[in-house]
């Protein structure tokens, strides 16, 4: 009887691992959908257009030049957006186990709220939920990072998550964005360049005929894919290019992130020129290529002077802090500082912690646009 039991759990478990593999399995079907696409317009291209239709010899050298840098792109930045891991917070934002046990014993609410706020206290935190509370992720257990969100497909806490996309089958968020912008713009400019390059062809078949090959066939159906895909492109790259122009991701568009001050749409942005940068880095050499050049750590961002008391930010080392409120200081970060991970920049922050009494914060380079202070309260 016990074996039977026992038996019944471990059969349902099993099945529920073959519905998952299998589940995961099909989430590739956009992917393999893309690739085939791909390799049919690789064949009908080169092959049919190219090489069987065009009877200039510049034509032919120049297109299959141009042809074959688009495609490099296009494919290189497409496998880097699928197969970069998203980023996920790091240890310091999971509850120690102390926490979490005291966490299972706790009633819900305000004596929550209590560890939460303890654990967040010295993590670069400065979103909250629309109830003003400390963002929380129970299935991760650990506290949210400014801007990361919990995806229910992978389920993990991704950073800066902009959506999970099917068509890469992956997470789009701080670790693959900007390859995902190229793979946008490169796969745009690889079907307008087909479109445009195709298009006599295309026009010969409706109108003097083209000779009667299997070749006009690939030619009429790529210059109808390649328009096609370009016009949902076109308008998926100009809303990303807005987004990034912006400083927010699908989600903030959607649901504009909160502070501790309230809701602030543009809490982000730093302009136009510092929101590329934060996307592209800072070195201009690397914009167009499918490399990891984005600025930060991804667990915690530059804001604008969002909330800022002036007369806290004039006041002298240590003074104004005394009250019951905990004030707490991070030390300011430069666009450029933030490009070190958390772990190196908790030193920094374990320093201000170090140089603070009991409430009282050393602030430092307050003329710093990385900085906001705010109050706990
Ligand atoms: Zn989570
Ligand atoms: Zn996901």
């Amino acid at each position: 009887m016990r074996c039977g039991k026992m038996a019944a759990p471990a059969a349902a478990g099993t099945r529920g691992g073959v519905r998952r593999r299998c589940q995961r399995l099909l989430y590739w079907v956009p992917v393999l959908f893309i690739s085939s696409i791909l390799c049919w317009s690789y064949y009908a291209y080169v092959t049919q257009l190219c090489l069987l239709s065009m009877a200039n010899i510049g034509e032919k050298v120049v297109c299959l030049i141009a042809y074959h840098l688009f495609f490099m792109l296009f494919v290189w930045s497409y496998w880097k957006t699928i197969f970069t891991l998203p980023m996920n917070p790091s240890k310091e934002f999971h509850l120690s186990y102390a926490d979490k046990e005291l966490l299972e014993r706790e009633p819900r609410g305000e004596a929550q709220q209590e560890i939460f706020r303890r654990a967040a206290k010295d993590l670069p935190i400065y979103t909250r939920t629309m109830s003003g509370a400390i963002r929380y992720c129970d299935r991760c257990q650990l506290v949210k990072p400014d801007r990361c969100h919990h995806c229910s497909v992978c389920d993990k806490c991704i950073l800066k998550m902009d959506h999970h996309c099917p068509w890469v089958n992956n997470c789009v968020g701080f670790s693959n964005y900007k390859f995902f912008l190229l793979f946008l713009a490169y796969s745009l400019l690889y079907c307008l360049f087909i479109a445009a390059t195709d298009l006599q062809y295309f026009i010969k078949f409706w109108t003097t005929g083209l000779p009667d090959t299997q070749a006009k066939f690939h030619i009429m159906f790529l210059f109808f894919a390649a328009a096609m895909f370009s016009v949902s492109l076109s308008s998926l790259f100009g809303y990303h290019c807005w987004l990034v122009s912006k400083n927010k991701s699908t989600l903030e568009a959607f649901r504009a992130p909160i502070f501790r001050h309230g809701t602030d749409k543009n809490g982000f942005s730093l302009g136009f020129s510092k929101n590329l940068r934060q996307v592209f880095g800072d070195e201009k050499k690397y914009w167009l290529l499918p490399v990891f050049t984005s600025l930060g750590d991804g667990c915690s961002f530059p804001t604008c002077l969002v909330n800022q008391d002036p007369e806290q930010v004039s006041t002298p080392v240590g003074l104004n802090s005394t009250t019951k409120n905990e004030t707490h200081l991070f030390p300011p970060k430069t666009l450029r500082d933030s490009q070190s991970h958390l772990l190196t920049d908790t030193q920094s922050w374990t320093e201000s912690s170090a140089n603070t009494e009991k409430g009282k914060v050393v602030p430092k380079g307050m003329s710093n646009p990385g900085l906001t202070v705010e109050n706990e309260t």
